[in-house]
């Protein structure tokens, strides 16, 4: 959560833009809005207001009917997709950490979407596996940074053609761009994680990208082709 807390205070655009983005564009009500308001005073990671925006607009355009997401937290964004859309939509949604799950399942109650959504307790990586080819019409991927790599091949598998994978943060406050020899030792991991990854997703001929300068980065993909990325998958059983 701290790495997440440091890059919300390094905006990718200009901090007024980002402040105008966050608080002209029309507001959350309901038991959404006061989650989105608990977790903002908080620093409790969710995605920020013009993500937010973003999302309201993009998801009743592509009306997924089943998504999935890799990261709950409190549940806040699940149930913002959810809203989004008709009341026969489905998420799947996956989370590690016991305070979070617990949060989430009152959040879910409280939002009255526990219908809706399947709540997949435990490592991220498990549950991928077990997730079926061509199932989902939309994932949020907006867990650990630095295992956006290793969940990609998974998350392309998982995904139907024409289905599109929206993921999280992936400018890390601009400093993406870094040399490695800049970046401190905590955040070296991540830094080379990520820029392999997005050295082979942003110009694949098999699919349409995107990075939209929301929050910290919001990537885009559009899966066009069928491609095997199982060589990017960890050899051990890494998480
Ligand atoms: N999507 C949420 C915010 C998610 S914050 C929202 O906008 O409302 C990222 C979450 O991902 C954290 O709660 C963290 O515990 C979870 N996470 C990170 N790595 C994970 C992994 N490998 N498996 C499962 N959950 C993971």
């Amino acid at each position: 959560m701290n790495k997440r807390n440091e890059m919300m205070d390094r905006p990718v655009i200009d901090k007024e833009v980002r402040d105008y983005l966050r608080t002209s564009q029309k507001q959350l009500s309901g038991a959404l809005g006061e989650i989105e308001a608990w977790a903002n005073e908080r620093r409790v990671p969710i995605i920020p207001h013009e993500t937010v925006t973003f999302f309201r607009w993009l998801l009743p355009i592509l009306e997924p009917k089943e998504i999935l997401e890799v990261g709950t937290a409190i549940g806040f964004s699940a149930g913002l997709m959810v809203q989004s859309l008709s009341s026969d939509c489905h998420v799947t949604t996956i989370e590690r950490n016991p305070d979070m799950i617990e949060k989430a399942k009152i959040n879910f109650k409280k939002m009255n979407i526990e219908n809706n959504v399947t709540l997949l307790e435990g490592q991220a990586s498990e549950w991928l596996e077990k997730l079926e080819d061509g199932s989902v019409d939309f994932i949020f991927m907006d867990s650990a940074k630095a295992k956006y790599y290793d969940f990609f091949p998974h998350c392309y598998r998982i995904l139907k053609q024409g289905g599109v994978l929206a993921i999280d943060d992936v400018l890390q406050g601009g400093t993406i761009l870094d040399e490695d020899s800049e970046v401190p030792k905590r955040r070296l991991k991540i830094h080379r994680k990520l820029n392999a990854f997005l050295d082979i997703v942003l110009d694949h001929p098999a699919f349409d990208s995107s990075i939209v300068p929301l929050g910290d980065g919001l990537l885009l993909i559009t899966k066009r082709e069928k491609v095997d990325f199982s060589y990017m998958l960890p050899t051990d059983c890494g998480q």
